[in-house]
């Protein structure tokens, strides 16, 4: 991800902005804190967790490494669909999460769930 997903560490290193703070709170702002570090963002992967956890009746608990790289957990109990599921919620909560970043913009776990809803209907349909 590096070079790819542009923070504000890289943008003050091109003297793009004037400091690496994170948009969301007062920390230094980098890839690892976007996506797993953060407060606001480590909220949202909760909401987003405990939703699926509700929503597919199975417990999951993914480290930060997990969640970063989708990375399988060999102890995991999830079968291939539920074990996809969760890597395309990982996967649409780390861009809706860069995406707000990119507009300035507090991320809202209710809204996550609403996009995520309105994609999967839009792919039934299809
Ligand atoms: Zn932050």
């Amino acid at each position: 991800m590096h070079r790819i997903i542009v923070t504000r560490k890289e943008l003050l290193k091109f003297k793009i902005t004037k400091d690496d703070q994170c948009t969301l709170r007062s920390n230094h702002d980098c890839i690892i804190h976007t996506f797993t570090k953060c407060a606001v963002t480590t909220s949202i992967y909760s909401s987003a967790l405990n939703w699926f956890t509700y929503t597919n009746n199975v417990s999951v608990n993914p480290s930060s490494g997990q969640i970063l790289f989708l990375l399988k957990d060999a102890k995991s109990n999830l079968t291939t669909a539920q074990e996809r599921r969760l890597n395309l919620l990982l996967l649409c909560a780390k861009l809706y999460i860069y995406a707000c970043k990119i507009a300035l913009k507090t991320p809202n776990a209710a809204e996550l769930q609403r996009k995520i809803e309105t994609q999967r209907t839009i792919e039934n349909v299809l």
